[in-house]
């Protein structure tokens, strides 16, 4: 991750006390590399020994440390410091309605053991989140990390959340799930902060950090069982009023004209593109395909009938995003979720109606690509979630200060 941005708005940022600003510092660093005070000083307009003062704090803190030395223009060789992730470990899990994954990874994301499991997200929050607690406690135990090194756990359910509180509203497919309090079960065995949030957020964050880092605009659109997206804008993740902003999938879209959608609606976008829905229509025109797995068979088999279906869902897609294009004017567009391994199949129908249907302005640089997280996605986010919490200014400006 570059940092022009951030080092601009820091060095306008007035320097008072020694340690009170030691966590804007120290954003500096979360991009991995290693620098001197001299650099430092230069970066921030900060006097070296102001920056002497805070790298001793953050290095108290454990947050970083030496990491060997710069090139020498003459004289001793001045000394660097970098982020120490490992000082901390993330449990970041992305819970699904079938299956789960939990992972383990650095305070930097990088994913260090994870656990694989089948779940049935409606069998209720205690057999799900025990089912979580059993696969972190497995990982810590390989990994040789003890839960008192753990700066957080990060969790993406497959509903609607509650951000500030991490629990459940109103999801739709998690019977029992409404109003649980997520965080407080899972300290039962856990005595961390736990932070909770949609799937859909959680892959946009994971996707945005591992790959497109830059990208200040990025919409990240789920094309699964379900139709929905994680919205990014101005670098931050937009949760909207109620958590629910992004919900692309029960938007009408013209060519749902009489069908149904579960949510009671007519024409939504997920009852025409959602990997049900297009088995459907498939079983209907006399080619039987019992869900969107199966539906990804027939495309990989090489089965024009299945491979018109899809990139018709991916120009229903389009069409939704199109509106979004015109709203956010997105510099990335990332396609993910089941139906994304569908592959150019998919994302051309996208693509087609999207620059066709967009002005060119918002268009010149848009890219619309594949998710390259896939599967890990989720699990990356979660943990980018918790990383973005604890290793704020603000947090660790607190931590010194306690
Ligand atoms: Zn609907």
């Amino acid at each position: 991750m570059s940092t022009p941005q951030r080092s601009t708005s820091f060095a306008q940022s007035s320097p008072v006390g020694t340690l009170t600003r030691a966590g804007e510092l120290f954003q500096i660093f979360r991009d991995g590399q290693a620098r001197t005070r001299a650099e430092l000083a230069e970066m921030t307009g900060l006097a070296r020994s102001t920056v002497a003062a805070r790298l001793d704090a953050l290095t108290a803190l454990g947050l970083i440390g030496p990491a060997g030395e710069a090139l020498s223009s003459g004289g001793r060789p001045p000394s660097r410091v970098a982020f120490k992730p490992a000082s901390a470990v993330i449990l970041a899990a992305d819970i699904g309605a079938t299956h789960m994954l939990v992972g383990l990874t650095d305070l930097s994301g990088r994913l260090i053991d994870e656990r694989r499991a089948g779940t049935d997200i409606a069998g209720g929050p205690e057999v799900v989140l025990d089912q979580m607690v059993e696969l972190a406690t497995q990982l810590l135990a390989a990994s040789g990390r003890s839960s008192g090194e753990l700066a957080g756990i990060g969790i993406g359910l497959p509903g609607p959340v509650e951000h500030s509180s991490g629990k459940p509203t109103n999801p739709p497919i998690m019977p029992g799930w409404d109003r649980f309090d997520v965080p407080g079960y899972i300290q039962g065995s856990f005595d961390t902060q736990v932070l909770v949030d949609n799937d859909v957020n959680i892959m946009a964050l994971g996707e945005r950090a591992a790959f497109w880092s830059e990208a200040q605009d990025l919409l990240f659109v789920k094309v699964a069982t379900g139709i929905g997206s994680g919205v990014v804008c101005g670098g931050l993740l937009q949760r909207g009023a109620d958590g629910t902003a992004g919900d692309l999938g029960h938007i009408r879209v013209p060519r749902g004209s009489g069908v149904f959608c579960r949510c009671g609606n007519e024409g939504c976008l997920e009852a025409i593109a959602s990997g049900p829905a297009i088995a459907r229509a498939l079983s209907k025109a006399g080619l039987p395909a019992v869900d969107g797995e199966e539906v990804l068979s027939l495309v990989r088999a090489g089965n024009v009938q299945a491979i018109q279906a899809i990139r018709q869902a991916g120009r229903d897609v389009g069409d939704v995003l199109a509106t979004c294009v015109s709203m956010l004017n997105p510099a990335v567009i990332v396609i993910g979720g089941s139906l994304a391994a569908a592959g150019e199949h998919l994302i051309a129908g996208v693509r087609e109606v999207v620059y066709s249907r967009s002005l060119p302005l918002a268009t010149s640089r848009l890219q619309i690509v594949q998710s390259r997280a896939a599967g890990e996605a989720g699990v990356l986010g979660a943990s980018r979630m918790v990383s973005d919490h604890v290793l704020s200014a603000a947090r660790i400006d607190a931590a010194l200060n306690s």
